[in-house]
């Protein structure tokens, strides 16, 4: 049995600011150690719910925020920049389960902690099949793409809600209750790692009869960036179109290849960010 698990940041239970998840800040160190905890309840979830191999990919910022040595149940370690499948890279038929730990809101969401979908000064809202969607709907592409189900998700409510929207049966930790887009009631970090164990555990217990995500092909993104300029940007690639002044949309009925043609406009549009 194995275990895709792709961590980000901005979910774990205490998480509020960027200043707590981006390094070099001080307060950086102490949140990363509770991002590892988190990242470690949920494989030895994992390993208690069957799993005999568990990948990790670092998908938050530079993508470099765990300690291998730290990393439970022998998981192997996919970190660092410039991945072409960015928070999916490694995902492929071979596994049995994803698991989307510390994940965060979409940016068009009322209230979650962090919320962005991939990139807060480019991005103001993403539908998939018309369903506005954040990072966790978006990636759900890579893993049916693949035939994997995505059967946990770890972080704040809205984040829950929001996966289920594509993956219904997704098993839910919810570690903290957003109050704002900078302010959360969170659990414990003892309860939290708990909560996501025992999720995790649950989520395995269900691989067998997990479906996929429920993502009708052709699939349709349709992205609303924060200026004119970067929906014009964005249609430079091949089969991108533009239907109003800051919305694009994208069609594919390969939904791996339409992953990779909207983080192509993720990428290309950092470049006129301010
Ligand atoms: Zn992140």
């Amino acid at each position: 049995m194995k275990v895709f698990l792709s961590s980000d940041m901005e979910g774990t239970a205490g998480v509020v600011d960027w200043s707590q998840c981006l390094a070099p800040q001080p307060e950086y160190q102490y949140y990363r150690g509770l991002l590892q905890d988190e990242v470690n309840a949920a494989i030895d979830g994992a390993m208690a719910g069957g799993a005999t191999e568990v990948l990790v990919n670092d998908s938050h910022s530079t993508m470099q925020n765990l300690r291998p040595d730290a990393l439970h149940g022998r998981a192997r370690y996919l970190s660092g920049r410039h991945k072409p499948m960015y928070m999916m890279q490694g995902l492929d038929p071979s596994f049995d389960a994803v698991f989307f730990v510390s994940y965060h809101g979409s940016m068009a969401s009322e209230a979650s902690t962090l919320s962005h979908t991939y990139n807060p000064r480019a991005i103001a809202r993403v539908r998939l099949n018309g369903i506005e969607v954040g990072e966790s709907g978006i990636n759900m592409l890579v893993a049916l793409g693949h035939g994997v189900p995505v059967v946990l998700v770890t972080g704040d409510d809205t984040t829950a809600e929001e996966a289920a929207r594509i993956s219904p049966a997704i098993v839910p930790a919810v570690v903290k209750h957003s109050v704002s887009r900078f302010a959360a009631e969170s659990l414990h970090p003892e309860e939290a790692k708990a909560l996501i164990e025992d999720a995790a555990r649950r989520a395995m217990e269900g691989v067998g009869s997990a479906a996929l995500p429920q993502i009708t092909l052709p699939a349709t993104l349709e992205v609303l960036f924060l200026t004119g300029d970067m929906a014009e940007m964005a249609t430079w690639i091949n089969g991108v179109q533009r239907v109003d002044a800051r919305t694009v949309t994208m069609s594919d009925d390969d939904p791996i290849r339409l992953f990779r043609t909207f983080i192509t406009t993720v990428l290309l549009t950092r470049a006129i960010v301010e």
